[in-house]
């Protein structure tokens, strides 16, 4: 019998994707559109049916209020989104996103998944790494490994000689987020030595600062614009986004100005656009790149000479600015042989791999780092002052993991009877500059005077996921926490509520969803053509809406004919979902 393979995916800010380990090599699965690219957005229509992808992002141009995207970057915070008559959090509108991805693999595989590995920024924290896990689960995935991106980039690339010597620098840059993250490759072994970056800085910031350029030239403000004509700021977006896109493979390019109510005039302005240009609009964006390039530097002790390898991962990357950027501040061409876009999921199906114990990966070991520190809060004693609010680290930013490290504290008042430990992650010497993970509470201290010890055992496992202990040698009494097992929203009754209404959700048929999404785009042309025109139009999408589900295939495709006939001949080509490799 065929096992089914551990499905390796990266859960990206705006695209998401999964490949599995067969063969030998790294393949990647395509969606229901046939493209390996799955946008990460999630809508649920009027009915209840939820739509992921293409179709959901089609759909959010008419009705935003229906759709979710960008949620990677909430994450491991309490906030929920609301679509329609629901509330949804972070990590259930990601579990939509994965049971997509899920259902395209057993698509192409014929074969039922339960397991995978799934990529998450290098800088995630506590919290957000276990929403990820969460998410997983609430898909119906058992989650054998939570891995960092660049590490999964690195795999990709590393696993192609692994006889060689090298220190390879990964630079990612997505949607929005930034990692650097240096590893050395030697003997078939892959080791991080250090990794910083932002989580508030992406491709998307590009798009946004192009725009508000463009707007400048014509006496706007970008916030005001959003303010006032939100048709206009959102149309504008889209059109900076091609134009930036277009930057990448021309040196200029037009961007078109929309009017108020986010329609092109039929002679509309025309901004020209030089990448020089474009540059120099994004330059406090650029030099926001150099801190954590500086800093990884730094932390792994490696000077920009001694590279051998710079790897370009995320979308963003293909953007000439950015490789003059990465080749300028490191001296050194950037690797983009595999495809930038690509490689995180591939190394995630690598890793899966080794998991697995495929033998065509048996020769490859993998260490990875903690990337941040991890400590507890203590009162400091200052002349004869008891400070609080004082931070003690235990385990280091970029301690090679799994770790397990202790450290002890004691009690600073006589009879003290209880020490509650107080976990933080960061850098500051003050907790309130760190972020507060949870706690664990030690009683029962025999009465006596201070001084009496309390041992702490962190250990920070291949996930990146916290545990504490605490033992209290006058009693040998143990304590123990999984840190994030606190977080609002993540405790197991929470998940166990969380996973019946998931599982209440019905999916939109993965065979029809092309067929909703030109429903969906010939919903927004009848919003932008000429009034005399709107009519035919709605004739043709009302009864393209009815043969949708009559249930009949002929009508059906003469339906579908017909209206992708009006929309040509309206000057809208619907773009036909192609496959793309
Ligand atoms: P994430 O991992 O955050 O989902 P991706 O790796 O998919 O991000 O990168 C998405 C970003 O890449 C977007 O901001 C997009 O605009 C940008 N991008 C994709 N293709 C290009 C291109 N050809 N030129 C410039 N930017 C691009
Ligand atoms: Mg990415």
């Amino acid at each position: 019998m065929i096992s089914a393979p551990i499905l390796g995916i990266d859960l990206g800010t705006t695209h998401s994707l999964c490949a599995v380990f067969r063969d030998g090599k790294a393949e990647l699965i395509p969606n229901a559109f046939g493209q390996l690219l799955t946008p990460s957005v999630v809508g649920v229509l009027e009915d209840g049916q939820v739509i992921v992808g293409r179709t959901a992002l089609e759909l959010g141009v008419t009705r935003p209020e229906l759709v979710a995207r960008t949620f990677k970057r909430m994450m491991g915070t309490a906030a929920t989104v609301k679509l329609g008559e629901r509330s949804l959090s972070p990590p259930e509108l990601s579990s939509l996103v994965l049971r997509a991805l899920k259902a395209d693999a057993e698509q192409h595989l014929g074969l039922e998944i339960r397991e995978a590995v799934i990529t998450v920024p290098a800088y995630f924290n506590d919290h957000q790494r276990q929403a990820t896990k969460v998410a997983g689960e609430l898909a119906g995935l058992a989650v054998r490994r939570i891995l960092n991106e660049p590490t999964a980039a690195a795999l990709a690339y590393g696993y192609q000689d692994p006889d060689v010597e090298k220190r390879l620098l990964v630079f990612d840059l997505g949607g929005g987020t930034f990692d650097v993250t240096l590893m050395s490759v030697f003997e078939g072994a892959l080791e991080i030595t250090s990794t910083a970056g932002e989580g508030q800085l992406g491709g998307e910031d590009f798009t946004a600062r192009l725009t508000s350029w463009a707007l400048r030239k014509q006496g706007m403000n970008l916030e005001v614009v959003e303010l006032t004509e939100p048709l206009r700021a959102a149309r504008l977006l889209v059109e900076a986004e091609q134009v930036k896109r277009r930057l990448t493979d021309e040196l200029t390019a037009e961007l078109r100005l929309p009017d108020a109510d986010g329609r092109f005039p039929d002679e509309p302005t025309v901004i020209t656009v030089k990448r020089e240009a474009f540059a120099e609009a994004a330059a406090s964006l650029l030099a926001r790149l150099e801190g954590p390039l500086a800093r990884s530097l730094r932390d792994g002790d490696c000077e920009a000479e001694a590279l051998d390898e710079v790897i370009l991962v995320g979308g963003a990357t293909r953007m000439p600015i950015v490789i003059d950027f990465v080749r300028e501040k490191l001296g050194k061409e950037p690797r983009i042989d595999l495809d930038p876009d690509q490689v995180v999921a591939m190394g995630a199906a690598i890793q899966a791999a080794l998991l697995e114990d495929d033998e065509a990966v048996e020769d490859l070991v993998l260490t990875d780092v903690c990337p941040f520190t991890l400590g507890v809060a203590i009162t400091k004693q200052i002349g004869n002052q008891y400070r609080p609010g004082y931070y003690l680290p235990i385990l280091h930013r970029n301690t090679t993991i799994p770790v397990s490290k202790e450290e002890s504290v004691a009690t600073v008042t006589p009879n003290q009877r209880e020490v509650v430990v107080r976990v933080y992650q960061g850098e500051s010497r003050r907790v309130e500059d760190n972020l507060f993970l949870g706690e664990l509470k030690v009683e029962g201290i025999p009465p006596g005077p201070p001084g009496q010890q309390v041992l702490l055992r962190f250990t920070y496992d291949l996930n990146g996921i916290l545990e504490v202990e605490a033992l209290l040698p006058a009693t040998g009494q143990h304590f123990q926490t999984v840190i994030t097992k606190h977080v609002r929203g993540l405790a197991p009754a929470d998940i166990e509520r969380s996973v019946r209404a998931m599982q209440e959700l019905k999916f939109y048929p993965r065979d029809q969803l092309a067929n909703r999404e030109l429903l969906h785009f010939a919903e927004r042309i009848v919003g932008e053509v000429a009034t005399f025109q709107r009519e035919a139009l709605e004739d043709a999408v009302d009864y393209y809406e009815h043969s949708l589900h009559a249930g009949e295939p002929e009508l059906f495709e003469r339906a579908r004919q017909e209206l992708i006939l009006v929309l040509t001949g309206l000057g809208f080509p619907y773009g036909e979902p192609d496959s793309e490799s």
